[in-house]
């Protein structure tokens, strides 16, 4: 099956009103903020979109996005690749609809001036919010073993501390 492209941008009310299922592919290279915080170019974001109202009468696009990331280890500073998820579902809002009455599942979408909104963008955004913070290999699989180096120092402090019991000796021995 030939994969399509996902489109930049979307009118998701009228995607909707067509019942519009998307399943196509986001090149990385055009995602520049994701390459941004990875260690080498992403590659492609595969995406699967649908679309709909729901009994509420609310518009939505509801989807998944997958892609495989290079990121730099921070405990043995090597790059791996990681697969990263991110499932969402977006739903158009103008002036006058109020947030606070849209059930959680829904992340609200302000829409541009033609009623479109910035499908890349959104999906970027997922993605990046997705990124590790802290990125390191699974266990296991890290050149520095699975010992965590910081972990290792405050255990080091701690032990440096009087112990307690140590103080109640000299007092008894007193
Ligand atoms: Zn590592």
């Amino acid at each position: 099956m030939q994969e399509t492209k996902i489109p930049v941008t979307i009118d998701p009310v009228r995607a909707a009103q067509k019942l519009s299922t998307y399943n196509g592919i986001i090149p990385g290279r055009q995602l520049k903020r994701l390459n941004g915080v990875c260690a080498g170019d992403c590659s492609e974001v595969k995406v699967s979109l649908e679309s709909g109202v729901d009994i509420q009468g609310i518009v939505y696009l509801k989807g998944k996005a997958v892609t495989e990331l290079t990121l730099d280890c921070q405990r043995c500073m090597t790059p791996f690749n990681t697969e990263v998820t991110v499932e969402f579902c977006f739903t158009p809002i103008g002036d006058e609809t109020e947030i606070d009455e849209l059930p959680q599942a829904y992340e609200p979408i302000e829409t541009s001036e033609y009623g479109e909104i910035r499908l890349h963008d959104l999906i970027e955004d997922e993605l990046i919010i997705a990124v590790p913070l802290i990125p390191v290999h699974n266990d296991g699989q890290c050149n520095q073993g699975s010992q965590d180096v910081s972990f290792g120092k405050i255990e080091e402090v701690e032990e440096e501390r009087p112990n307690p019991f140590a103080v109640l000796e000299k007092l008894k021995n007193k």
